[in-house]
């Protein structure tokens, strides 16, 4: 069922309560120093946990300090420094064509704009929305896989297409809430709110969403 303009804001900002009275102010996973750094992060947090991506990053920062760096870097030794992330030749093609496209546009320095970000060869608006909140502190919300299907569940949107679901929430929700409620459900989405089990009788948001009440008739 769709949900009209108020209708939705009025169940967002409900979501929003009552998972901020369990998760409160929730930090990005992924250790990062600069945003470079995070953008770096992100990128090879693509099917692999933040806690590995941790245990990467500190020695590829070690060895490739900086977006020249990275730009330089012949890939084999690249591959080499990540090869634990999984799809390491792919992610390490991203990473070096961020760091060429870095230097080349910005002259080293991550934008704080989603219009820069985006410009940057391999950054979606997911990615730059990341970076936005937890790197500048700027107003974004990633619309990544447990986004989508918590939100769809609940029944706050009725679509798969991330850009939608972004402007859906922007549109109802205070700016303030969009990085702290990605983030918050996130957490929810691995912790109760999986793919294929949700843990309905034991998730705080049972008494709100569609899915649940669909199954309970
Ligand atoms: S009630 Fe079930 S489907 Fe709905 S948000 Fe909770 S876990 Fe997800």
């Amino acid at each position: 069922m769709k949900l009209g303009k108020k209708k939705r804001g009025e169940l967002l900002l409900e979501v929003n309560r009552i998972l901020y009275g369990k998760y409160g102010d929730c930090h990005c996973s992924l250790d990062y120093n600069n945003p470079m750094q995070l953008l770096v992060a992100v990128i090879l947090s693509a099917q692999c946990t933040d806690v590995r991506v941790n245990k990467i990053t500190p020695g590829l920062f070690k060895k490739f300090p900086d977006a020249a760096a990275l730009a330089e870097v012949e890939i084999e030794n690249l591959e080499e420094a990540i090869k634990s992330a999984g799809l390491f030749r792919n992610k390490a093609k991203s990473i070096k064509k961020a760091a060429q496209s870095l230097l080349e546009k910005f002259d080293g320095v991550v934008p704080d704009t989603m219009e820069g970000l985006t410009s940057l060869a391999g950054v979606g608006r997911k990615t730059a929305n990341v970076i936005l909140g937890d790197a500048f502190g700027i107003p974004g919300l990633p619309v990544d896989t447990h986004v989508k299907r918590v939100l769809n569940r609940i029944g706050a949107v009725d679509t798969d297409n991330a850009e939608k679901i972004e402007a859906m929430v922007n549109e109802v929700v205070p700016p303030e809430y969009w990085t702290n409620l990605s983030h918050m459900i996130i957490l929810h989405g691995r912790e109760i709110c999986n793919a294929r089990k949700p843990d309905c009788e034991n998730c705080i948001l049972n008494h709100i969403c569609a899915y649940y009440a669909k199954s309970h008739k």
